[in-house]
């Protein structure tokens, strides 16, 4: 779907991600992990366009239809906005498109709620909604079950891998919870400005790289 070949990134002077190889392929599940400020928004930014690479390029299948879910996002809490008109921003959408898009996110019941009376977790839900409008066939999650305990994350992932089977889309999401995401991710990619270690999660949780990072446990950061 998505492939990024030799990619680097700077900001002023400093290198925020060096010589990057990455292949996204139908349908998988791939999860990146990686420290503060170890390059993670900074790589799905130029996976979803909005940022360019400084040398290196991307290459994404003719039409592809990307799903993103951003790391923050702030809504003015003082703005009366329901769930419904939150979802036909700045595009408006159809009724059968933002009911369905709810259902598939597990929370249609919240069609007319106000956006500031959410829960977190359902905050989540709901941007995760609006990720799925456009029938992605990659889904980008940065950091989706921040603010989340560690039930409500794995209930989160149990889903993203259930909404995979169900649309058949790829997904690329950026945790820093490993043990969390571990069962629900095909390929892992550690991160620290450059590609640390990759593979299958078992493969990653034990491998020296990672453990250099995040310590000897299997907890993340
Ligand atoms: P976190 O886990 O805290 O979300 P991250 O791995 O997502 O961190 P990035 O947000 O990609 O990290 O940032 C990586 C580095 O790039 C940081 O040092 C950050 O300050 C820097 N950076 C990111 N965006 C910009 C920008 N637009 N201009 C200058 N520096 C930036
Ligand atoms: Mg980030």
């Amino acid at each position: 779907l998505i492939s990024l070949t030799d990619l680097s990134v700077k900001f002023g002077g400093s290198t925020v991600l060096s010589r990057i190889n990455l292949v996204i392929n139908k349908g998988e599940i791939v999860t990146i992990v990686g420290p503060n400020g170890s390059g993670k928004s900074t790589l799905l930014r130029n996976v979803i366009g909005a940022l360019q690479p400084t040398t290196g390029f991307v290459e994404r299948a003719p039409g592809l239809r990307i799903g993103y879910v951003p790391q923050k996002l702030h809504i003015d809490p003082t703005l009366p906005l329901t769930v419904r008109r939150f979802l036909s921003l700045p595009k408006r959408v159809s009724n059968t498109r933002a009911l369905h898009a709810l259902e598939k996110a597990g929370v249609s019941a919240l069609e007319q709620r106000q956006m500031s009376a959410l829960s977190g977790g359902q905050f989540q839900r709901v941007l995760l909604a609006r990720a799925l409008l456009n029938d992605p066939q990659l889904l980008i999650l940065d950091e989706a079950t921040q603010g989340l305990d560690q039930p409500g994350s794995a209930r989160f992932y149990q889903h993203i891998e259930a909404v995979r089977q169900d649309l058949g889309c790829a997904v690329l999401m950026v945790s820093h919870e490993l043990h969390v995401v571990m069962a629900a991710s095909d390929r892992v990619i550690c991160l620290n400005g450059h590609i640390c270690c990759e593979g299958a999660p078992e493969h990653v949780a034990t491998a020296p790289e990672y453990r250099a990072l995040f310590g000897t446990g299997t907890q993340g950061a």
